[in-house]
Parts: C-alpha cells; sequence; structure tokens
C-alpha cells in the first residue's frame, strides 16, 4: 500500500491540478491531496472553501482522500505514512522554486521522495494567480476551472 501526498495551496484549484491529481492517483495506491492552511499566504479562498473544492471534484475516485494541513509538509506525509510527494512541473521556470523545495524535504525526510508528474500542453500554462487575475477581469476561464469553480470564482468577485 503506497501512499502519495500531493500538497499546494489551491487557491482555486485548476483542471491543471485534477489533471496531476487523477494521474497521480493511477500511480499510487492513495493519494491524498494537501491543502496547505492560511498561515503564511494571502489566498482568495480560505482552507474550508478550498477543502470543499477539491472534495467535490475527487468525489468519484475512491483512491483520493482531500485534507488541510498547517506546518511542515514533510511532517504532514510522515504523520500519513506517505512514501512520496507529487508535484507538477509547467515550464523551467516551475524548476528552480521546485528542486530547491525538493531538496530541502529530502533533506527533512530523507525516506519520501519528491515525484514530479509533467503538466499536460493545454494546462501548461494555468495557474491559479492567473486564472484569479482573469476571472476578477471577467476573462472567460471555462476552459481551465471546474463549472463550481468558475462560480465561486464569480461569487468572489462578485460577478453575475
Ligand atoms: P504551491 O503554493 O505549493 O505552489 P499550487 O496550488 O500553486 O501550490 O500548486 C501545487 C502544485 O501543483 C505545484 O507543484 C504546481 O507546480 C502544480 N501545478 C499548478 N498548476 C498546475 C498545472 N496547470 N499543471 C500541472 N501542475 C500544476
Amino acid at each position: 500500500m503506497i501512499k502519495a501526498v500531493y500538497p499546494g495551496t489551491f487557491d482555486p484549484v485548476t483542471n491543471g491540478h485534477l489533471d496531476i491529481l487523477t494521474r497521480a492517483a493511477e500511480l499510487f495506491d492513495e493519494v491524498i491531496v494537501a491543502i496547505a492552511d492560511d498561515n503564511n499566504k494571502e489566498t482568495l479562498f480560505t482552507s474550508a472553501e478550498r477543502l470543499a473544492l477539491l472534495q467535490t471534484e475527487a468525489a468519484g475516485n475512491p483512491k483520493i482522500k482531500v485534507m488541510v494541513f498547517s506546518g511542515l509538509t514533510v511532517e504532514f506525509a510522515r504523520r500519513q505514512g506517505a512514501r512520496a510527494l507529487i508535484r507538477g512541473l509547467r515550464a523551467m521556470s516551475d524548476y528552480e522554486y521546485e528542486l530547491q523545495l525538493a531538496m530541502m524535504n529530502k533533506k527533512f525526510a530523507p525516506e519520501i521522495e519528491t515525484v514530479f508528474l509533467m503538466a499536460q500542453v493545454e494546462y501548461s500554462f494555468v495557474s491559479s494567480s492567473a486564472i484569479k487575475w482573469a476571472s476578477s477581469l471577467r476573462g472567460r476561464i471555462e476552459d481551465f476551472v471546474p463549472a463550481q469553480v468558475e462560480r465561486a470564482l464569480r461569487e468572489k468577485y462578485r460577478l453575475s
């Protein structure tokens, strides 16, 4: 039984995240989506809102669990008995940050491997921040996020 943790902010979850999540669930016996709590980042959605959105999206897949965590990601992963951390890579620009994070995590928890999955081409330019920016300006985001996320964004920005 090999468990993996897919950590992130998911503010909000996009189709790019969901693609990585579905593919990770095919590789591992269980994938826990670990939503970073509000502590050190300004987020548009509270952790409870991000949890609810992800839970709805993951509801059909019994291999996926969604949780909110705070503190070090590797400590959370250890407590869950996970062997791997999943991260998605889009462009070269992700690489440096992700490499640094993976090296730090390896130092803290040598028994946990970071596994990178490459973003699908159609989502390789999709980020939560670009989605928020486009949505706030009434841009069309329906190809990049689930319908409930689009609705939640519209409510946040009070667009109708
Ligand atoms: P964080 O604040 O930890 O970077 P994010 O929610 O932005 O949290 O991203 C979580 C993970 O998902 C990161 O590894 C990120 O590179 C990956 N990711 C984000 N958007 C996409 C996408 N469109 N395709 C594939 N992976 C993605």
